[in-house]
């Protein structure tokens, strides 16, 4: 099985349009040690042929772009895309959908929540029902999602989307957010975007990954409040952080497989190569994607 990282960035890429953070001036100045970011999104493939997309980035446009593997190769009109997989709702999961819109055949799974959230969303029926199948996946239940390739969704601990918090609805709920298991050959990939908490029905359900591609959204808990681009802590977004004693590393640093940090929020200071924080997530054997990154699972 091969994955492809084509966007490794947190919602709003780095750089972040509006955002003058220090790492986002760096990213716009051009800083090699700064290296820019499309929005979350994974692909993979078993056969080379046949790709299963994980989240559709509101980046997808120009991650096709610069993806030779997802070029057309047959015919007039053809795709190596042939199915996507929806992790959650968030717009940087669901807004690349968009861009798959010119009568190209597809499979969208999803679980049911995610299907109803596209469901109430007019614009979304510009994927024409008749050639782009929505499937519904039931959690832990695995699928062939593409030739050779098997896909289970992983419940995971997370919210839901920004944009349908209301007063008396802000925190987890069950069908929020999952996590896409892989499997092909006999080997493994997990891709976990988004994780509030490492909790010990997660640690089981990655333990077996050979490949973990997980939430490295922000370095320290309170990093958006410190830089002054958020009242928000990663807790209150549904992830938890990178550092400290509960914190993504220490767990990553004892998983057996291969640790990769993705969705990677703009402010997080691993997104930097010279960073001491980056150095330190380096020691403990952990590596942080970028965009067009190749791993071999
Ligand atoms: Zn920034």
């Amino acid at each position: 099985m091969k994955c492809l990282v084509l966007g490794a960035a947190a919602g709003g890429g780095f750089p972040q349009w509006n955002c003058a953070c220090p790492g986002c001036t760096r990213a716009r100045s051009g800083d090699p040690a700064a290296r820019p970011r499309t929005q979350v999104s994974v692909a993979a493939t078993e056969d080379g042929a046949h790709w299963l997309l994980i989240g559709a980035s509101p980046d997808l446009r120009q991650q096709i772009l610069q993806t030779p593997a997802l070029f057309p190769s047959e015919g007039a009109r053809h795709s190596p895309i042939a199915a996507v997989v929806l992790l959650s709702a968030d717009v940087d999961g669901i807004a690349g959908l968009l861009v798959l819109r010119e009568q190209q055949p597809l499979r969208i799974y999803a679980p049911a929540p995610i299907l109803a959230i596209l469901g109430q969303n007019q614009i979304f029926s510009a994927l024409d029902s008749r050639i782009v199948e929505r499937i519904e996946l039931a959690p832990n239940t695995p699928v062939a999602a593409v030739p050779g390739l098997t896909l289970t969704l992983l419940p995971m601990p997370g919210k839901i989307p920004l944009y349908q918090e209301n007063r008396n609805s802000v925190l987890a709920e069950p069908g929020a957010t999952y996590a896409a298991r892989l499997d092909a050959g006999g080997r493994c990939a997990i891709v976990a975007p988004a994780c509030a908490e490492y909790s010990e029905t997660v640690q089981q359900s990655l333990a077996l990954a050979n490949v973990l591609l997980f939430d490295g959204t922000l370095f320290t808990d309170d990093e958006m409040i410190a830089w002054h681009v958020g009242e928000k802590t990663g807790r209150r977004m549904g992830h938890m952080p990178v550092s400290g004693a509960e914190g993504s590393l220490a767990k990553l640093s004892a998983h057996a497989g291969r640790c990769i940090y993705l969705h990677i929020n703009n402010t997080n200071p691993i997104l930097l190569d010279d960073s001491p924080q980056r150095a330190e997530v380096d020691s403990a054997g952990v590596e942080v994607a970028y965009d067009g990154m190749e791993i071999d699972v």
